[in-house]
């Protein structure tokens, strides 16, 4: 058998993501332009990932702290960085000054420590707030119940700006049973955009992955998180 390579592979994927995505948001009355395709890079090889970058991708997301630090010297384009994992707050200050957003804020406490770290650099650090909109206990993040009170609280920490919400709905083995976490995380990204409140701004709706950013854009997400169907299945065997 005759292995592709991975840039290849990358290539013929990167496409046609691209083209599912214009077609997405055209169904959700919206331009190719509104969405961002942020490529999830976990177990990604430096060298794919500059590649990646050299051939339309703008923004990466890495989900470990020890794995975005190692990969720091190695990936030299010019790109930004989300991170997108759970964030153990001893490990915050190592993720404050190296991305430009952190997706996932799952609690006010974390929330804090990232304003604290960030204005000891002298930073504001963007986030968005992680919803548990399924409700799962392995899962992080507000509950749907407690977001608002949680936003509150957070829009008068310094050293942070919310930028808007994030969420990993559950997994969905039926057809169309994702669309019910796909609406209801759109409504709270309405009804906290509604209130107007200082230092949250309501721009970034990060939902959507490889199986399931069709329907994510069509509701209403704004920037999709693609790993495996971006760069192939993932490989752990060497991690
Ligand atoms: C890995 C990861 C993704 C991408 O998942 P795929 O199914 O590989 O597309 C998205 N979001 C987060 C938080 C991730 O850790």
């Amino acid at each position: 058998m005759t292995e592709k390579l991975l840039t290849e592979v990358f290539d013929e994927n990167y496409k046609e993501i691209m083209d599912k995505i214009a077609s997405a948001a055209v169904k959700s009355g919206r331009k190719a332009e509104d969405i961002t395709l942020l490529a999830a890079v976990k177990t990604v090889s430096p060298e794919l990932i500059n590649y990646a970058i050299d051939n339309g991708i703008s923004v990466i997301g890495d989900n470990r702290v020890q794995e975005l630090i190692a990969k720091e010297n190695e990936v030299t384009k010019n790109v930004t960085k989300h991170f997108i994992g759970h964030l153990q707050t001893n490990k915050v200050k190592d993720v404050v000054g190296r991305v430009a957003l952190i997706e996932s804020v799952d609690s006010v406490r974390l929330a804090g420590i990232i304003g604290k770290e960030s204005l000891k650099i002298g930073k504001v650090t963007e986030i968005l707030l992680e919803v548990n909109i399924g409700e799962e206990e392995s899962k992080s993040g507000f509950l749907a119940d407690e977001l608002m009170s949680a936003v509150s609280e957070i829009s008068k920490i310094e050293g942070i700006k919310v930028k808007g919400l994030m969420a990993i709905p559950p997994i969905c083995n039926v057809a169309d049973e994702n669309i019910q976490y796909f609406s209801k995380m759109r409504q709270l990204f309405i009804d906290i955009k509604d209130k107007n409140i200082d230092n949250i701004s309501m721009d970034i709706l990060s939902m959507g992955m490889s199986d399931d950013f069709e329907t994510a854009i069509e509701y209403g997400s704004t920037q999709v998180r693609i790993g495996t169907l971006l760069f192939g299945r993932r490989n752990y065997t060497n991690n």
